[in-house]
C-alpha cells in the first residue's frame, strides 16, 4: 500500500465550509471533498483523491477551525478517499458530485 504526507481532518473540528476543496481545486491537485457523514449535519471535509496530494499544506492554511492542523504519513489504497479516524461512517463507491 503506498504512503503519502496527507492531510490528517478532524471530524470533531471540521464544519463543512469547504474552504480547502476551494483552494486545492484552485491550485491544481483537487484532493479534497466535503461529504456526508451519518450523525452530523454539515458535511465533513475528506480527503478524496489521496494520489493527487503534493503535500503542500495549503488547506491547513484556509481551515477556520484548525480542523487541518497537520499533514502526516498515510496508508492509502489509490482511487480510494481517506476514512474519516473517529466516527465518520464511511461509504464507498461515492460517486463525484
Ligand atoms: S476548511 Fe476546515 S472546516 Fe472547512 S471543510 Fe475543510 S477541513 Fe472542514
Amino acid at each position: 500500500m503506498p504512503v503519502a504526507i496527507l492531510p490528517d481532518i478532524s471530524e470533531q473540528h471540521c464544519i463543512g465550509c469547504a474552504l480547502c476543496v476551494e483552494i486545492c481545486t484552485a491550485l491544481g491537485p483537487d484532493v479534497l471533498r466535503v461529504k456526508p457523514v451519518e450523525g452530523w449535519k454539515r458535511g465533513k471535509a475528506f480527503v478524496f483523491y489521496p494520489e493527487r496530494c503534493i503535500s503542500d499544506g495549503a488547506c491547513i492554511g484556509v481551515c477556520p477551525t484548525k480542523a487541518i492542523f497537520w499533514m502526516r504519513p498515510m496508508d492509502y489504497t489509490p482511487g480510494q478517499p481517506i476514512p474519516l479516524k473517529k466516527h465518520g461512517l464511511f461509504v464507498k463507491g461515492w460517486e463525484e458530485g
